[in-house]
């Protein structure tokens, strides 16, 4: 299996078309095996000894369905893809240190309805969020992949809710062992960010795995190795934030009061 997926993906390299169809190929086909049942999100591996022992992690992988997100500008690779399938490399590893791990997708889909009586992007963050909540997740990490118009920039960077001290800290751990582990060219610091995801009251990371726009980094993103090697990276930096001293939280924004809200 490993082989094939392989030279599925080596063969992607050089095809932009294959390029999808492979990394679909690899998502669904692991996502089927290791989450069977539900399919908006599933408890992964986890909840035994290791350092994370005792947390729940809820790992989100951005867009999905209609929302493929970013494109890679050489490949047309779906930032959506990328997303789930580093997310699911993330999961396992945060599984293996102990953390019970909940995800919000495991599937190519949107969490909106098809025709819903509110923005199709709000009902999808509105179900992400209560998945989260209702998993008692007492950690946020969502999984992207940047673009920028001009192609120059490069570069994991992860962002925190702005001025909230446990973002900040969970966020800065991340990003300090995405430069240790990938060596990136341009090293940058975690920023804060004005992210729905970010808002539910409990430290939380948006990670942006690199730049779809970037010959360079949407070359590597579309490996395997790199992919495994940023996971790690992302679960090193959760594993040095759990030995630090944590400021509380920001308080979740209040959304009672938002079109849809439950
Ligand atoms: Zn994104």
């Amino acid at each position: 299996m490993t082989d094939r997926i392989q030279r599925a993906c080596s063969v992607l390299l050089a095809t932009a078309a294959l390029c999808s169809a492979a990394l679909l190929y690899c998502a669904g086909d692991n996502a089927a095996s290791a989450f069977a049942g539900r399919t908006d999100a599933a408890q992964g591996a986890g909840g035994g000894t290791g350092p994370l022992s005792g947390m729940v992690i809820a790992v989100d992988a951005g867009h999905g369905g209609y929302d493929g997100g970013a494109v890679g500008r050489v490949t047309g690779v779906a930032e959506k893809e990328l997303n789930l399938d580093v997310a699911r490399r993330v999961a396992a590893l945060l599984g293996e240190a102990g953390a019970s791990v909940v995800m919000t997708r495991t599937e190519d889909i949107a969490l909106c309805d098809d025709d819903p009586p509110i923005r199709k992007k709000l009902q999808d963050m509105q179900r992400r969020a209560a998945i989260i909540t209702q998993a008692g997740a007492d950690m946020v990490l969502s999984i992207h992949m940047n673009e920028y118009a001009g192609r120059s920039q490069s570069g994991p960077q992860v962002f925190y809710r702005e001025d909230c001290p446990a973002g900040r800290l969970l966020a800065g751990a991340i990003q300090e062992a995405m430069i240790t582990g990938l060596s990136p060219k341009k090293k940058r610091a975690a920023l804060g960010g004005d992210y729905y995801i970010l808002t539910l009251g409990v430290p939380s990371a948006l990670v942006e795995c690199g730049f779809l726009s970037n010959r360079e980094e949407e070359r590597l993103l579309c490996t395997e190795e790199y992919r495994q090697r940023v996971a790690r990276s992302i679960a090193e930096g959760v594993s040095a934030w759990a030995q630090l001293d944590h400021p509380e939280p920001l308080p979740a924004v209040d959304r009672s009061g938002e079109p849809g809200a439950q």
